[in-house]
This record gives structure tokens, C-alpha cells and sequence, in this order.
């Protein structure tokens, strides 16, 4: 039978996995999640490799933040808002404007920018008195120019984990209200 359904590499790694001499019932398990199973988690952490295995671009530092944010204590919402909004993923105008969904990628906000990730989260004066207000706007005005995943990386070496999580949640707010 694994003759007709494998080819010899496949089929040589499953007869040498150990059969259990337990009872016991088989169930599918993901190898990509510490406790085998398939979650919004272990999938995006798989999309993400196979997006970016063979991709310099990449980094270990890049690396490092996501696995760094799975490990946030972060309402589901926002674990999986930050992560698109990060890559550049989210229907920002530009986004919208390229895959003509519609005629302007002007910013609603300010109306005299392109509305990119990092403009409509960082950028945009708009935000920025929002930002302003918190405790992150001071670290965040020299580097808001910046692309986004290089500001998240920066913000994640200059606060501790339950600060993060707060601007994680500020930035979904954020998102939210430009949504309404
Ligand atoms: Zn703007």
C-alpha cells in the first residue's frame, strides 16, 4: 500500500517511525505546533515559513518578533490583526488602489498622504496626536518613518512584553476607528 501512494523517501520515514505499544486511537497531528495541533497559530506560523523559508529577506530579527508576539497574552483579534497588519496585509488604500478597488489611495485621514501600513498606524498626523497622548509617542517619533516592521522590531528592543501588548491594542484600536 505505502508503494502505491508514496514515493521511497516518504514511504522509508514512515516505516521508521516507532509504533506505540500503547493502546490508543490515531489521530492526525501537526508537526508544526509544540502539542500537535492545527490552530490559527500553527497555521499562520506555517503560511508564514513557506511564504518566507527561501526568502533573504526574512531575517533572523524578523524571526525573532513573531515568535516573540505569538507569545503576547493578546485577545485573538488582535494576534491575528498585528500579524497581516505587520506584512503589509491588511486593505490599506494602497493595497485597495492597486488591486483597483478604488480610485485614490489618499489617506481619509490627513488627505495629502499615500495610505500605506506604516502611514496609516505611525505616519499620519492624525495618529500621531493620538500616539502622542500615550507613553509610546516619544519612541515612536524617530523611527514612525520607518517601514512597519522595522518600527515593531524597534519598539519590541525598547519596551517590555505587557507594554507591547498595550501598543498591539492601541494599534487595533486605532485600525478599528478608521473602520467605522
Ligand atoms: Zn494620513
Amino acid at each position: 500500500m505505502l508503494d502505491h501512494f508514496l514515493i521511497s523517501a516518504d514511504k522509508t520515514a514512515i516505516l521508521f517511525i516507532p509504533v506505540s505499544w500503547s493502546e490508543g486511537q490515531d489521530s492526525l497531528r501537526c508537526h508544526y505546533d509544540k502539542m500537535g495541533e492545527f490552530n490559527v497559530k500553527s497555521g499562520y506560523r506555517l503560511a508564514l515559513l513557506e511564504k518566507f523559508k527561501d526568502s533573504a529577506s526574512f531575517s533572523s530579527s524578523q524571526h525573532r518578533l513573531w515568535n516573540s508576539m505569538w507569545n503576547l497574552n493578546l485577545p485573538p483579534k488582535v494576534r491575528v490583526f498585528i500579524w497581516p497588519a505587520g506584512l503589509n496585509a491588511l486593505p490599506f488604500l494602497d493595497n485597495l488602489w492597486k488591486w483597483n478597488v478604488v480610485q485614490s489611495p489618499s489617506c481619509n485621514g490627513c488627505g495629502t498622504h499615500i495610505e500605506s501600513s506604516s502611514h496609516a498606524f505611525f505616519r499620519c498626523k492624525v495618529v500621531q496626536k493620538f500616539w502622542n497622548e500615550t507613553s509610546f509617542g516619544r519612541l515612536l517619533f524617530g523611527v514612525r518613518n520607518l517601514p512597519i516592521l522595522v518600527v515593531l522590531q524597534f519598539m519590541t528592543s525598547q519596551v517590555d512584553s505587557v507594554e507591547f501588548e498595550l501598543l498591539c491594542l492601541v494599534a487595533q484600536a486605532i485600525w478599528d476607528n478608521r473602520n467605522v
